[in-house]
């Protein structure tokens, strides 16, 4: 699943093509470099800051219903427990 590696990133210094695996930084795994510390190459438009911020909270929405869905699982194990 490719939402399980996280975000797509290519090295801006050897070019490598990796993804961050959800972790807090996003490191190549080739030359270990950040790549938080990328130059910027051209500025974002306001429209684009606005669809990325729209499908970061798509994602978030997402991820609760999950964690929601196995509340529920556990809900329905416990009732049907034996209670004698
Ligand atoms: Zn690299």
């Amino acid at each position: 699943m490719a939402r399980d590696l996280g975000t797509k990133y290519t090295c801006f210094k050897c070019g490598t093509k990796f993804y961050d695996l959800k972790k807090p930084a996003p490191t190549c795994p080739k030359c270990g470099t950040d790549q938080r510390e990328a130059p910027v190459p051209k500025v974002v438009t306001a429209r684009q800051a606005r669809a990325a911020a729209a499908a970061r909270e798509e994602s978030e929405v997402a991820a609760e219903e999950e964690e929601l869905e196995a509340e529920e699982e556990d809900e329905d194990e416990a009732e049907e427990e034996p209670t004698t």
